[in-house]
């Protein structure tokens, strides 16, 4: 019997504000999104991994972050267009609301201003700011972490995250997205389950099974137009498999994918098919830090068991 896991990268306008042209649905989205998951999570008592931009833990800022070793203009977006737009730079209330939620939310993170990890550009001083910031805010707030989401899924610097005591992090998935993972499943007949392993540094990593967005625009409504949401239909698929073998269904998004009601009405689809498998079997749901816990305590325990070995 496997597990499924739901990792989320929460950020509002974070996630775009490096871009020439962010896109103003996505941006506009982040709050919208981020609340229906909240209510959605706790109608169906779906504990999640929530990685969290440390930035919108504060209350407020300059602007400026000179003490940050960033590059030259990283910020700029906050001092002119998004200069107004606290709310997309600022969510201590949404936090609160993951955070407060009567379901037992993973708090984890997606760096402080959401760095590109596997960039050259980004060298390690830059790395060690970014995770030693956001443990710094988490701190002010309770809050440890035990699994780090990278930005844009550029995986980079592990060796950092190791000596931050970050347990785990997700990788990229296996599988393709979009059309392209249909095509690996029923071509292919690839499985949608994926293996955490523990990798060079002892992190456990968590590969991603599938991206719940990842089939989008006129396709989409092609689909939909023919068939039930074709998203939906993969997940459930996901879901099934995790009941019937050992491995991880690890589904991701970011809240703010849910531009629309239609959006909402998928997660809502997928959630409610999870909690009622979980009803009829002994399917879990698991955050990422369950994981985690789970893999590095198998592994201790294995090494209790074996006979002592004297070195001569
Ligand atoms: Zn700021
Ligand atoms: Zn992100």
């Amino acid at each position: 019997m496997g597990s499924v896991v739901l990792s989320l990268d929460a950020e509002l306008g974070w996630g775009f504000h490096d871009l020439p042209n962010p896109p103003a649905k996505r941006v506009a989205a982040g709050r919208r999104g981020w609340s229906a998951m909240v209510d959605l999570l706790e109608e169906y008592r779906i504990p999640a991994t929530w990685a969290i931009v440390g930035h919108l833990m504060l209350e407020s800022c300059d602007g400026r972050h000179a003490d940050h070793p960033a590059p030259d203009g990283w910020f700029e977006r906050e001092r002119t267009d998004w200069q107004d737009r606290e709310e997309i730079r600022f969510g201590p209330d949404l936090v609160r609301d993951v955070l407060e939620s009567d379901v037992d939310h993973e708090f984890a993170s997606h760096s402080f201003s959401h760095v590109l990890f596997g960039r050259p550009e980004t060298d390690r001083e830059l790395a060690v700011a970014e995770l030693e910031r956001s443990l710094e805010i988490a701190a002010d707030w309770n809050q440890s972490v035990d699994s780090f989401i990278y930005p844009r899924n550029e995986v980079g610097h592990r060796d950092v995250l190791a000596e931050q005591e970050i347990q785990a992090y997700r990788s990229r998935s296996p599988t393709r997205y979009g059309i392209r993972c249909i095509f690996d499943l029923t071509v292919l007949n690839k499985s949608l389950l994926v293996t955490p392993t523990i990798d060079e540094y002892g992190l456990v990593d968590i590969p991603a099974s599938l991206f719940l967005f990842g089939f989008e625009g006129s396709a989409r409504t092609v689909a939909e137009s023919v068939w039930d949401d074709p998203m939906v239909a993969l997940a459930r698929y996901g879901i099934d498999q995790a009941t019937e073998r050992d491995g991880i269904f690890h589904m991701w998004l970011h809240p703010n994918n849910l531009t629309h009601e239609r959006d909402d009405r998928r997660m809502r689809a997928i959630l409610s098919y999870l909690a009622r498998r979980r009803a009829e079997t002994d399917l879990t749901v698991e955050t990422m830090a369950d994981v985690a816990n789970r893999v590095t305590g198998a592994i201790t325990a294995e090494a209790d068991v074996r006979p002592t070995v004297t070195r001569s």
